[in-house]
């Protein structure tokens, strides 16, 4: 092929337990051409929702079915058959690549890579320490593989960008042997994410990645938080899973291991009860029976004490980080809001740096309160350490990662393809 039609769209899929969210992008320009999710893979009433983007980023061709879909593959021939509605079926010669997101790689993977058979057989290796999310993301990847055995699919993982972690960071204080034999470490996630705003909060302060030391603070259902020094993480909230750090949505972020025992011991509850209490039973869903933040913080607002009390321990996990963070970095350029909560909630940005002048950090009321897509600065002139709302787009970052590693060039215009972001659902 010659240079000019070389194939530059790239398929970017989430495969989860029972759902697959996707996106086709043209790296080209970083354009959306068409987002979606199946959900209730395998039932009665599983739901496809489907959106070409082509004509314009207002997503008024969505298309939505419901009706079994019995397992991923059948989900993925259902999205293959949508994209092909609109012309942009998989086996068009303009696809280059299909990124996928793999949410556990163990030390192995600190890149994405290009799948083949011992590739799948590594991150099945892995499904001990990630047994919710890499056999579907597996699943997503083989069927993937079985619809389309030419064409380049790719790995992009969650844990690769922490794998700079330090030893004495990604390691717990427990026998060294026992957590080598069980790969017990700290591994970290959202990865893609933590790399995507680090280096778009470096480009917000007009600065090399290299220069700027950022804390980031990924705050969605659910939550982490990273140290970057250069580019670099150099710590992360998360842990040997998903649960570990920040009060999340439903997972209870940082306990001490001493409260399992007891559940046990006192409470007669079994590994799987406590896992599924810990889970998806805690964090502000526990405390105030709530998880989304903006009726948590419509009840504060009416004075309702437990969300309230929620809301309090939520911001308070979150402060420690930051000064956390502060002491890990020695010197903090940045502190960048980000995700569902982190871009949207003023509240919690507010309440997050409230009386912290003395490390350098404030927001400014009315920055603070613009509602926007784009990264911005809400802390005022006059403060020693910029916080920024800065947007993620781990879909964007997972189709130029795939798209970087198949040959093509991943600089193509990542700010235009804002305009044509849309919810997938
Ligand atoms: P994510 O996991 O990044 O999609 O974030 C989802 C979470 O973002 C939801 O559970 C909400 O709590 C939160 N969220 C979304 N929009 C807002 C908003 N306008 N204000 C406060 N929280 C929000």
């Amino acid at each position: 092929m010659t240079e000019s039609s070389r194939p530059t769209r790239v398929l970017v899929l989430n495969s989860g337990s029972s759902s697959v969210k996707y996106q086709l992008l043209d790296m080209a320009d970083s354009s959306r051409l068409a987002v979606g999710l199946v959900e209730r893979i395998g039932e009665k009433t599983s739901r496809l929702v489907h959106t070409p983007l082509a004509g314009g980023p207002d997503g008024a061709g969505k298309r939505e079915r419901t009706g079994p879909i019995a397992d991923h593959t059948a989900a993925l021939r259902a999205v293959a058959d949508e994209l092909a509605r609109d012309g942009l079926g998989l086996d068009s010669p303009e696809l280059a690549a299909i990124g996928h997101r793999v949410v556990h790689g163990g030390l192995k993977f600190s890149e994405p890579t290009v799948v083949d058979d011992a590739v799948c057989a590594e991150i099945e290796r892995l499904v001990p320490v990630a047994p919710l999310h890499n056999p579907a993301n597996l699943t997503g990847i083989r069927t993937a593989r079985e619809l389309r055995p030419d064409l380049p699919q790719v790995a992009v993982f969650d844990t690769a960008f922490h794998t700079t972690m330090p030893e004495h960071a990604a390691r717990y204080a427990i026998d060294i042997e026992t957590a080598d034999a069980h790969r017990i470490r700290r591994y970290g996630f959202h990865g893609t994410s933590h790399a995507y705003v680090s280096r778009k909060t470096a480009e917000l302060l007009g600065k090399d990645p290299a220069d700027v030391n950022v804390i980031v603070l990924h705050l969605g259902n659910g939550a982490s938080a990273s140290a970057v020094a250069g580019g670099r993480c150099v710590d992360t909230s998360m842990g040997l899973t998903p649960l570990e750090g920040l009060v999340m949505g439903t997972r209870s972020g940082d306990i001490d291991p001493a409260v399992t025992f007891h559940l046990e011991r006192v409470a007669g509850m079994s590994t799987d009860e406590i896992d599924e209490l810990l889970n998806k039973k805690s964090g502000l869903v526990g405390l105030c029976g709530d998880n989304d933040m903006r009726e948590i913080r419509r009840r504060v607002d009416e004075g309702d004490p437990r969300a309230a009390l929620a809301f309090d321990i939520y911001i308070h996990r979150l402060r420690k980080y930051i000064g956390a963070y502060t002491a890990v970095l020695g010197r903090v350029d940045a502190v960048a809001f980000t995700a569902g909560v982190g871009e949207n909630a003023a509240a919690v940005r507010e309440a997050a740096v409230a009386g912290l002048e003395a490390l350098g950090l404030a927001v400014d009321a009315e920055r603070n309160a613009v509602r926007s897509d784009e990264p911005r600065i809400v802390s005022p002139d006059s403060a020693g350490t910029v916080v920024a709302v800065v947007p993620t787009d781990e879909e964007l970052e997972i189709a130029a990662q795939t798209f970087a590693l198949v040959g093509g060039d991943r600089s193509g215009g990542e700010d235009r393809a804002r305009a044509g972001r849309a919810d997938d659902a």
